[in-house]
């Protein structure tokens, strides 16, 4: 049987609460433990796909098409695992479950309530994920704060947990913040002493304390802790901020963290192999080199809006041991060549991101049309792609008015047209095309030599795709189709080889990249970068 570990968060949100569950997974991972983890996120949405990335962040999407909150990123890259529909489970998600059980009839006339039905069907979803992955160890990251109405649920289906399958069986893990206040920065227990009082008010006693902290805690501050909330000294474990998020499972190994949650499970004291992670942090945090990539996208104001490729950049440089700095591009901004100019000074590289809709695509295409004629080394990602053929029908082809029927009724030459199967679908949530897909490059292309392989699979996000009637002059132009589906129906990748970096691609590689295994895009993007930085630095000597 698997064992269960409870992750709550306590004072405030957002301090790092899914860092601490990926890194606390890494640690059981480096102890060769087959991990699940699984996100319980509060919110009545029954996915995160339907959210506003600049309130939400990141929509992260798995490999079988489940479209999730973006810890589930850093769960996937920490603990290098793939995680499934099942890892992700909201309240919309269980309600809606134990409606559709309802209106069958299975609760026999029985009157359906929150206790024991919705909490049931919360057990049920872990308990199904720990079979489904055959995990050892599935971790459970609540989402909120203790104290949030909406939370409540969870946390009684996760309390009634240990008394079913025991003490020895489960561990309840809190991540709490330890402030500083007052004029001479005084560390300051209560918040954290109040925030264990909320978990036991609903009968949920922690085992181990996180303690998010600026500062070293004090021997004296973690007894404090340790007394007033009933948890022994060995397991007040501080979390100062790291250099870098990778950093974090290391110091979390240094505290002892992942022996004493080895031991409380019972899989005792088990070799632990650090070589690896301990390899990449070194490269990350003693970089020889650096360079600047921008990142033009919709949605830059939320700096998790586009989490997954900003840590697939970070990765992209650890085996070079270059530093890759991000720097944001709000596409509204680029709606001329002259802003595009002054945004792009300086860069060695550019990723086009991901999008919906038809605000600040025009300066997408600008900031495309610039990398083109100017040899910036480039990857476009999704809707990245799709303005890429754009651009290059109207400047190139001379298609003047291409565009996307995303963006306008009817354009004059429709380049980037709706999936076919997506005709008459009008509901918005979990519809798209989504999901791994395999993709045939072509022998010989920048993508086939960067994967080092023809056939491949990525996973997709998307509505819409260039439209095939416009192949033929894309490719009398320069353009080269470089990847397609296996049916060739869809154009999966595009490059142009007379430029030294321009790829595209209808997927998501950010999803797929590890910090121990950059995806081979974002390598090749860096790579291009610190060449053209190389050359630039050279002709300045
Ligand atoms: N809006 C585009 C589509 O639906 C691109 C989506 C994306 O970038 N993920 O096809």
């Amino acid at each position: 049987m698997a064992k269960i570990i409870f992750v709550t968060g306590g004072v405030v949100s957002s301090i790092g609460k899914g860092i601490a569950t990926a890194s606390l997974g890494r640690l059981l991972r480096l102890r060769g433990l087959t991990v699940a983890p699984v996100k319980l996120d509060p919110y009545i949405n029954v996915d995160a796909g339907t959210m506003n990335p600049f309130q939400h962040g990141e929509v992260f999407v798995t490999e079988d098409g489940a479209e999730t909150d973006l810890d589930l990123g850093h769960y996937e890259r920490f603990m290098d695992v793939n995680c499934s529909r099942g890892s992700s489970v909201t309240t919309g998600k269980v309600y809606s479950s134990v409606i559709e059980a309802e209106r069958r009839g299975d609760y026999l006339g029985a009157t359906v309530q929150v206790i024991p039905h919705v909490t049931n069907e919360i057990k049920r979803t872990i308990l199904n994920l720990a079979k489904e992955q055959e995990a050892d160890v599935v971790i459970a990251e609540v989402g909120g704060t203790v104290g949030d109405i909406e939370s409540l649920p969870f946390l009684e289906a996760i309390r009634q947990m240990r008394t079913e399958l025991g003490a020895e069986n489960t561990l309840y893990v809190h991540v709490t913040l330890v402030p500083q206040v007052g004029p001479w920065g005084e560390v300051k227990t209560k918040p954290t002493q109040h925030s264990v009082y909320k978990l036991r008010e609903i009968g949920i006693s922690p085992d181990i304390l996180i303690c998010r902290s600026e500062v070293e805690l004090g021997a004296d501050v973690r007894e404090k802790i340790s007394l007033f909330c009933g948890v022994p000294p060995e397991a007040v474990i501080e979390s100062t901020n790291a250099n870098s998020i990778y950093e974090v499972p290391l110091r979390y190994e240094q505290l002892g963290l992942g022996e004493l949650v080895a031991k409380r499970l019972g899989f005792g004291d088990r070799a632990v192999d650090l070589k690896e992670w301990e390899g990449l942090v070194e490269n990350l945090l003693n970089p020889t080199q650096e360079v600047t990539i921008g990142v033009v996208g919709k949605y830059t104001s939320n700096g998790d809006a586009y989490k997954s490729i900003a840590e697939s950049l970070i990765h992209a440089g650890i085996p070079r041991r270059a530093k890759v700095n991000i720097r944001w591009i709000e596409s509204d901004s680029l709606e001329s060549s002259d802003a595009v100019a002054k945004a792009v000074e300086g860069l060695d590289g550019i990723v086009i991101g991901p999008g919906f809709g038809l605000r600040g695509i025009e300066g997408k295409i600008e900031a495309i049309q610039y990398a083109r004629e100017n040899r910036l080394p480039l990857l476009g990602i999704c809707l990245g792609l799709q303005m890429a053929v754009i651009e290059f029908a109207r400047n190139a082809c001379n298609l003047k008015g291409a565009n996307s029927e995303e963006m306008v009724d009817n354009p004059t030459y429709p380049v980037i047209h709706l999936l076919p199967e997506q005709k008459g679908v009008s509901d918005k949530g979990a519809t798209m095309r989504l999901g791994s897909y395999p993709c045939n490059l072509v022998h010989d292309s920048l993508a086939a030599k960067l994967y080092g392989d023809v056939r491949i699979t990525e996973r997709h996000r998307h509505r819409f795709e260039v439209n095939n009637d416009f192949r033929e002059v894309l490719q009398q132009h320069g353009m080269v189709i470089s990847g397609v589906s296996p049916d060739y129906r869809l154009v999966e990748m595009i490059e142009i080889p007379s430029h030294p970096f321009f790829i595209a691609t209808q997927a998501h590689p950010e999803f797929k990249s590890r910090p121990n295994r950059p995806h081979p895009l974002f390598k090749g993007l860096v790579e291009a970068a610190v060449k053209r930085r190389a050359a630039a630095a050279a002709t300045t000597l």
